[in-house]
């Protein structure tokens, strides 16, 4: 329905969490049910309450901020589910963009459920989608990544996962580790199209088009400054095939395998057709040549 056609939900609750969506970095994007609910709530949780601060404080907005971050959150989830039961509505903020997405909130948000606690949004800027939508890569189906693990082996994991992934992916990363993603991702993915979103909304907003390969010699010689979002090409289906589980089994071993997990012949013969992208009577005459 259009917007100017149905009936708006304006009103601060008693008892409620709002999730609100704050600026990535550019004040005027701070929404004005934004701006009305953060004045409005008897409190308001932040990821720091000093950045939060002066985010209120340029809005002329003064709250009493409890802090809601990565080492406290179990303490103060469970401190800050106790006065919303007594009563009292919480807007959750972080540093920028969406509450949940690559930051606390996501914990509060189980908790209020889990206790039947009233969860409502105020949406607002979130880095992931306004890159997707800049980066000129398809947006129709899109994976988010976040951040990838510093550790091996879960890094390496989520390499192996991409490699296979047919969808655009979304991933974040912090200025100093750009140039060791992007090498990582060339090593396990090949040359795949990447955009390279930086500073968005920010004065020095600025989107790479490019190929992995380019985007490791482009940041090599170059200082690497600001907030970046990597949105990555999805693997092609033939990259896909090459890399497959049976990508060195002839088509009569290929059909095997499935005959051993329980599947008919008939219907081994169909999944191997859909696995090499080929029509079902080429199978058969393979299978039946043997
Ligand atoms: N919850 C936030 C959101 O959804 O927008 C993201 C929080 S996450 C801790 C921070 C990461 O978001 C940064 O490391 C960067 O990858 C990305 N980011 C945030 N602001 C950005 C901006 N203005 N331009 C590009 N990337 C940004």
């Amino acid at each position: 329905m259009n917007p100017i056609e149905s009936p708006e939900k304006n009103k601060v609750e008693k008892g409620t969490l709002y999730l609100v969506g704050t600026p990535i970095g550019n004040l005027s994007d701070l929404s004005d049910r934004a701006k009305k609910v953060l004045s409005e709530v008897d409190f308001v949780a932040a990821e720091d309450t000093r950045n939060s601060g002066k985010l209120l404080a340029a809005f002329g907005i003064k709250k009493p901020m409890v802090s809601y971050f990565e080492h406290n959150k179990r303490e103060h989830g469970e401190q800050i589910a106790a006065r919303l039961l007594a009563g009292e509505s919480c807007a959750l903020v972080t540093d920028a963009g969406m509450p949940a997405i690559s930051d606390p909130g996501e914990d509060i948000v189980r908790l209020c459920a889990e206790r039947g606690i009233p969860v409502s949004v105020i949406p607002g800027p979130c880095a992931a989608v306004s890159a997707l939508a800049l980066s000129g890569l398809p947006t129709s189906r899109f994976v988010f990544e976040g951040f990838l693990s510093t550790a091996s082996a879960e890094r390496k994991a989520s390499l192996a996962m991409l490699k296979n992934e047919t969808r655009t992916a979304i991933l974040y990363e912090a200025p100093h580790k750009l140039l060791a993603t992007l090498r990582d991702l060339y090593e396990a993915l090949g040359d795949r199209k990447i955009s390279l979103c930086r500073e968005l909304t920010k004065l020095n907003e600025e989107v790479v088009r490019t190929t992995l390969s380019e985007a490791v010699t482009r940041y090599e010689n170059g200082d690497v400054r600001g907030e970046f979002v990597l949105i990555l090409a999805g693997a092609s289906e033939e990259e896909c095939r090459k890399s497959a589980f049976w990508a060195d089994w002839d088509v009569p071993a290929h059909v095997a395998y499935y005959v051993d997990t329980g599947m008919t012949k008939n219907e081994a013969v169909k999944a191997v057709a859909r696995d090499r992208g080929t029509a079902k009577s080429e199978i058969y005459n393979q299978v039946m040549k043997k």
